[in-house]
């Protein structure tokens, strides 16, 4: 059997930094709607994050994309205990890898002033170092409209858009609003769940973590917008993500078809060109939206990233996957600690 071939999937929004999050220490009580989820799972995550941490979670994550044919991966990062630097650490964690990476730190004024002006700083300063990037921004919620107007600046300044959470919950009602006069077509719009107006960007779709958080369904085919999709931190498999975005529109609508999210997955090419060059081989003959919506467990037998093979055989072939793993494993039992020790 001859396996089909595709050029490599992106996913349009990752948190690499979440790599390790699985089997974290259980919230002091449990969250009863999106914010709590916030606050009392990844805002105790993010703040316990450091260099380490940060380093072996992002390898994990790019080995794990690639073992789901993802050559790209556009992430958003937030460690607010260790913000200088800490998108070239990603960048040089997947580029060992071997997986094509665009960063962008989350400006927030959770941690005051101070540390939103250096969440930009760390975005300018990777930008104008040569890094991918867009200029990131956790939420309209969690910022001043001072704080969005100067990343907004900042990202027209350096010729690159601005990735944002918007209206993926309640608690972000009224982002949209908050950011219609600032928003632009290299945008993109992360969620969108609760819009209650168009903006202009790129819409990304996340099903597998609006249904996860509860937030409601995005019904991004609703939607003018260009659509690509993400799995908001929970892998890269983004033909499962692909599945799930399937099935969640088809629960919404039962005349839905595959075609509609087999779009959203191939419209994360127009955000990441560079995938195109990469060709992933797969153990299905077949690469079409009605036959992988119905087909699970399909899996890459070769990745190519450029000119380069970087995963044969069922392991990548610039890292060791079994160390990878390991010094994971270990960064992972310091986060937990970490985690427990800030309470
Ligand atoms: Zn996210």
């Amino acid at each position: 059997m001859t396996g089909a071939t595709t050029p490599g999937l992106v996913c349009a929004h990752h948190h690499l930094y979440s790599a390790l999050a699985r089997g974290m220490p259980a919230p002091a009580r449990t969250p009863r709607r999106f914010g709590e989820i916030l606050e009392l799972v990844w805002w105790r995550l993010d703040r316990a994050l450091d260099a380490e941490i940060i380093e072996w979670s992002a390898k994990l994550g790019a080995l794990e994309a690639l073992a789901s044919g993802t050559t790209a991966i556009i992430d958003h990062h937030e460690s607010p205990a260790a913000v200088d630097g800490s998108l070239d650490v990603i960048a040089a964690a997947c580029a060992e890898v071997g997986v094509r990476v665009d960063c962008a730190y989350g400006v927030t004024d959770r941690h005051g002033p101070e540390g939103a002006a250096a969440g930009l700083a760390e975005n300018g300063r990777f930008i104008r170092a040569g890094g991918r990037g867009h200029v990131g921004v956790h939420a309209a919620f969690t910022c001043t409209d001072a704080t969005l107007e100067a990343a907004a600046g900042l990202a027209r300044d350096l010729g690159v858009g601005v990735h944002v959470h918007v209206a993926e919950g309640p608690d972000d009602a009224d982002g949209p609003a908050r950011l219609a006069a600032l928003a632009g077509d290299d945008w993109l719009i992360v969620h969108a769940v609760h819009l209650d107006r168009d903006l202009p960007g790129t819409i990304v779709h996340n099903p597998r973590s609006n249904m996860n958080n509860g937030v409601g369904y995005a019904r991004p085919a609703a939607r003018p917008n260009p659509v690509a999709l993400g799995t908001d931190g929970i892998g890269a498999d983004m033909l499962d993500e692909f599945r799930l975005a399937y099935v969640r529109h088809r629960e919404d609508d039962v005349t839905a078809t595959p075609d509609d999210a087999w779009g959203w997955l191939t419209g994360g090419w127009d955000l990441f060109t560079e995938a195109l060059d990469d060709r992933v081989t797969w153990d299905y003959p077949v690469a079409e939206p009605w036959h992988l919506a119905f087909t699970t467990g399909v899996r890459p037998v070769e990745v190519r990233v450029g000119d380069e093979v970087v995963w044969a055989g069922g392991a990548p072939t610039r890292v060791d996957a079994a160390e990878v793993r390991a010094r994971a494993a270990e960064q992972a039992a310091r986060l937990f600690a970490r985690i427990e020790e800030l309470g």
